[in-house]
C-alpha cells in the first residue's frame, strides 16, 4: 500500500491504518497545542517602546526575523495544501497534513499578533520578503525548487516526477523548516536568554517545537517514498540533494550575517553560521546522507529549548492537561 501513486487508496477510509507513525505525529501535534494570545507581550511592548533596552543591532535582528517568518509560514502552508495534500492521498498522512496546516495558521497568527501588539508597520514587515535580498533569496530558492510540483498538470507518476516531488518535500520540510528557520530561532532565543523580548521568544519556542515535528514528519514521509520507490534514490539524486543543502546553508549564513552583522552580547556573528552548518549536518543524517561540515553545536542550549515547562500559568486555567509528546524523538 504505497503512500503515493496508490490507485487503491480510498482517502476517506482512515481505518485500518497503514502508517502508524503518521498518526503518532498527529497525536504529538495535538499534545503541543498552543495559541499566541496565551503569551503575554506586555514586557516586549515596554522594551520595544523604550530607547534604552534594545540596541540598534537587536532591533534589526527582530525586524528581520519577523519579516522572514511572517511570509515563510504562509509559503509553507500553501505548499502543504496546494501541493503535498494533492499527491499524498493516504488518509492518516493527510490527517497529519491537516494538523500541520492548522499549526501553520497558528504561526501566521503569531506574527499578526506581534505586529499588532508592537505597533509595527505591516507594509514594511510583510514586504521584507521582496525588499530584503537575504530574505528574498531564501524564499526564491525554495519556490524555484518546488515550481514544477505546482504545475496543475503535474503528477507523481514515473521516477523523474517522484524525484521532483521529493525535491518539493526536501525544499519545504528539510530546507525551509529545517534550515532556513534555524538561524532565526537561535537569534530570537539568544535574545530571550538575555531577558529581551521574552514574549516573542516564548512564541518562537512554541513555533520551534511545532516545526521540529513538521521536519520529522517530512523526513519520515521522504524516507517512506524512498523505501517504496528505491529506484529514484540514485547517487546522482543524492548528490543533488547534498548540493541543495549546501546552497541552502550559504543562503542561511548570508541571512544570519545580514540580520545580525555585529553578533549579540557574547555571541560572535560567526557562531550563527557555525550553528547553521551543525543543523544542516543533522538534517543530512536524518536523510541517511553523509555529513558535510562536522561542526560542533555552538549553542547546546538550543537542543533544550523545546522542553517547554508545562506549569505555565495559562495551562493551569485549562481543564485538559497538556503534555509534551515523549514518544517521538526530534531535534
Ligand atoms: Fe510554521
Ligand atoms: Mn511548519
Amino acid at each position: 500500500m504505497p503512500i503515493i501513486n496508490n490507485s487503491k487508496t480510498d482517502p476517506n477510509k482512515i481505518l485500518p491504518i497503514t502508517y502508524p507513525w503518521a498518526r503518532e505525529y498527529y497525536r504529538a501535534g495535538v499534545n503541543n497545542n498552543w495559541v499566541p494570545e496565551e503569551v503575554s507581550m506586555q514586557k516586549d511592548v515596554e522594551q520595544w517602546k523604550s530607547d534604552s533596552v534594545l540596541s540598534k543591532t537587536e532591533r534589526r535582528l527582530i525586524l528581520w526575523n519577523l519579516g522572514f517568518f511572517s511570509t515563510a509560514e504562509s509559503l509553507t502552508a500553501n505548499n502543504i495544501v496546494l501541493a503535498v495534500y494533492n499527491h499524498v492521498t493516504n488518509p492518516e498522512a493527510r490527517q497529519y497534513l491537516l494538523r500541520q496546516g492548522f499549526e501553520e495558521a497558528i504561526h501566521t497568527d503569531t506574527f499578526i499578533y506581534c505586529c499588532d501588539t508592537l505597533g509595527l508597520d505591516p507594509d514594511e514587515i510583510y514586504n521584507m520578503y521582496l525588499t530584503i535580498p537575504s530574505i528574498k533569496e531564501k524564499d526564491d530558492f525554495v519556490v524555484e525548487l518546488t515550481k514544477s510540483v505546482f504545475d496543475p498538470t503535474f503528477t507523481t507518476e514515473g521516477s523523474e516526477n517522484v524525484q521532483k516531488f521529493l525535491c518539493d518535500l526536501i525544499g519545504y520540510y528539510v530546507i525551509m523548516e529545517g534550515i532556513f528557520f534555524y538561524a532565526g530561532f537561535a537569534m530570537m532565543l539568544a535574545l530571550k536568554r538575555q531577558n529581551k523580548m521574552v514574549g516573542i521568544g516564548e512564541q518562537f519556542e512554541y513555533i520551534m517545537r511545532d516545526e521540529s515535528l513538521h521536519l520529522a514528519f517530512g523526513c519520515d514521509l521522504i524516507k517512506t517514498i524512498r523505501k517504496e520507490n528505491p529506484e529514484v534514490w540514485t547517487q546522482t539524486f543524492c548528490d543533488h540533494v547534498v548540493d541543495l543543502v549546501k546552497k541552502a546553508v550559504e543562503l542561511e549564513q548570508r541571512y544570519a550575517r545580514d540580520a545580525c552583522p555585529e553578533g549579540l552580547l557574547g555571541i560572535n556573528a560567526d557562531r550563527f553560521s557555525d550553528y547553521v552548518e551543525y543543523v544542516a549536518d543533522r538534517r543530512l543524517e536524518r536523510l541517511d546522507l553523509p555529513k558535510v561540515y562536522n561542526r560542533e553545536n555552538p549553542f547546546p542550549w538550543m537542543s533544550q529549548a523545546t522542553d517547554l515547562a508545562k506549569e505555565k500559568n495559562f495551562f493551569e486555567t485549562r481543564v485538559t492537561e497538556y503534555q509534551s509528546a515523549a514518544a517521538l524523538t526530534w531535534d
